[in-house]
C-alpha cells in the first residue's frame, strides 16, 4: 500500500479534484445531458463495474451509507455519490481509478484528442 502522494502528479490531480468534486465541471453529462458531477457515474452508469471488485465495492457501498444513517445523516444518505472511482481511491487503486478518470474524460470528451 502506497500513499496518494507518492503516486506521479498527474493522478494525485485527478484524485484532489474528484474529491472536492471539481472534475470535468464544465460538463454535461454524456447520458442524460445533465451537467455532469460525481453522482452521475451511479445514475447513469457511466463506468463499468470490475467484475473483480464488484463484492468489495458493494459491502464498503452499504458501511458508508448506513454509517451516515446511523448519524442522522439522512439527506447524505439519499444523496450518496460514492461510486467504483471513490472505491478506488480508498483502497489505494490509483492506477485502476486513472484509468477510470481517462474512460469518463473520453465518454464526456470524445471529440478531444487526449490519450490521458
Ligand atoms: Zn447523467
Amino acid at each position: 500500500m502506497d500513499s496518494l502522494f507518492h503516486q506521479p502528479i498527474d493522478i494525485v490531480r485527478r484524485a484532489i479534484e474528484w474529491r472536492m468534486n471539481r472534475s470535468f465541471t464544465r460538463a454535461q453529462c454524456p447520458k442524460c445531458r445533465n451537467p455532469f458531477n460525481r453522482s452521475h457515474v451511479i445514475k447513469c452508469e457511466l463506468l463499468p463495474f470490475d467484475e473483480d471488485l464488484i463484492e468489495d465495492f458493494l459491502k464498503d457501498y452499504d458501511t458508508i451509507q448506513n454509517d451516515l444513517r446511523n448519524a442522522g445523516k439522512n439527506t447524505q444518505a439519499e444523496k450518496f455519490t460514492y461510486s467504483i472511482m471513490d472505491f478506488y481511491l480508498n483502497g489505494m487503486y490509483y492506477e485502476e481509478f486513472n484509468e477510470a478518470f481517462s474512460s469518463l474524460k473520453r465518454l464526456i470528451y470524445p471529440l478531444q484528442v487526449d490519450p490521458g
